[in-house]
């Protein structure tokens, strides 16, 4: 059994919004696929995955250095040693031959996609969900369901507070429970009038989080906790720099409430500084790394492991996604739930149509692997990919 092809392609996402940081209207991301020589069904198995959301395509990455590795590698240092099936492990070895250690930036993102791509793969070769055969490699007793937020709560140019609060509605209607909204986009006292009018439709503070995309300084965000600290979000996320630990640590004992960050760290080692340095208050604060912009499963469970050898929970991890990717993992390895993003960063947001959101969780459908070819808008793109 060989990897016979690896197809990339860059994908725009349609998001013409903006959080406090960045326009998400010039981002792309990477679709990968590894054709396999096994043929069911007259078809060629494939391995599918992406880098996730809100970065960019690592194309030139993974031309020059990482499908390159992968292609020169001989099939017994990309298979198990049982040779049914694939070792993503052993890939991220062959793909990080000559890179040296640190400097976790896009080439995390790159190693991601092509690592996820070997579990779609291998799920597939089991003919089951992607869920099924992560949970089975790390011996959890996966969820039957993930919890699920909307997120959004965007700014808008005209009657903001009025379409917030329409955006708000239109969520509830479609079944989600809890919800996440943008703050740092505007003046303190604005963006104190947004989360009310977003409480107003939603009732329950506990039900709404808030999110600064890594925006403020220390001043800013302390003072943003101390006016939300009445409220009693549910969380308040990414206040500062991701590589702030020290104001992670002082506004920890600023602001009663839950902290949530974490998504914009893309190795064990980071998330461990965060652990360790950044004041994360076990049994309350949240850490939401990334799997499919962090090196892959393999990377991420590290992290995970690391986290309860220091006394978290895997509860308490709650992955940036919005995607199938995120979907199956957050259930293969009964983490504490992650985030959709209804109506924005097609094709490769959301969740498949027979995913269907009930009682605050989202079920992943039935199709094998990640299940990203049962994604209606997101089909036509792996099937121009797989036929080159
Ligand atoms: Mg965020």
């Amino acid at each position: 059994m060989r990897i016979v092809d690896i197809r990339e392609v860059a994908l725009p996402l349609s998001a013409n919004i903006q959080n406090s940081v960045v326009n998400f209207a010039e981002h792309t991301v990477s679709l990968v696929a590894l054709v396999s020589d096994v043929v069911r069904h007259g078809k060629p198995v494939v391995g599918v995955a992406f880098d996730s959301i809100g970065r960019y395509a690592q194309s030139g990455l993974m031309r020059e250095r990482f499908i390159r590795r992968l292609a020169a590698a001989k099939p017994e240092e990309l298979l198990a040693a049982a040779g049914d099936c694939f070792d993503p492990e052993k890939a991220v070895k062959v793909m990080m031959r000559n890179e040296k250690p640190g400097g976790h930036g896009d080439r995390a993102h790159a190693v991601a996609a092509l690592e996820l791509a070997f579990w779609d793969l291998n799920a597939k070769l089991r003919d089951e969900p992607a869920w099924r055969t992560i949970a089975s490699r790390y011996g959890i007793e996966p969820s039957a369901s993930m919890p699920v937020y909307a997120a959004g709560g965007y700014y808008y140019p005209e009657d903001n507070l009025g379409r917030l609060q329409d955006e708000m509605r239109r969520y509830a209607d479609m079944g989600y429970a809890k919800f996440k909204m943008k703050i740092g986009g505007a003046p303190l006292g604005e963006d104190l009038e947004r989360i009310e009018a977003a409480l107003a439709v939603i009732g329950n503070a506990d039900d709404l989080a808030v999110d600064a995309n890594g925006r403020f300084d220390i001043a800013t965000a302390t003072s943003y906790a101390t006016a939300m600290a009445p409220f009693g979000l549910r969380w308040y996320e990414e206040p500062g720099d991701p590589l702030d630990y020290r104001l992670m640590a002082e506004l920890a004992d600023a602001y009663p409430h839950r902290l949530a960050t974490g998504e914009n760290l893309f190795s064990r080692q980071d998330a461990d500084n965060l652990a360790r340095f950044g004041g994360m208050r076990k049994g309350k604060d949240l850490f939401q790394m990334d799997p499919a912009l962090s090196y892959g499963l393999g990377e991420f469970q590290r992290m995970i492991t690391s986290l309860e050898d220091q006394g978290f929970a895997r509860s308490e991890v709650y992955p940036h996604g919005g995607h199938m990717i995120a979907l199956h993992i957050v259930m293969g390895l009964r983490l504490g739930g992650s985030e959709a993003y209804p109506g924005v960063f097609a094709p490769v947001g959301g969740y498949a149509g027979e995913c269907t959101v009930a009682d605050g969780g989202v079920q992943p459908g039935s199709a094998a692997g990640f299940g990203l070819e049962a994604k209606a808008d997101l089909a036509p793109h792996i099937a121009r990919l797989v036929a080159g």
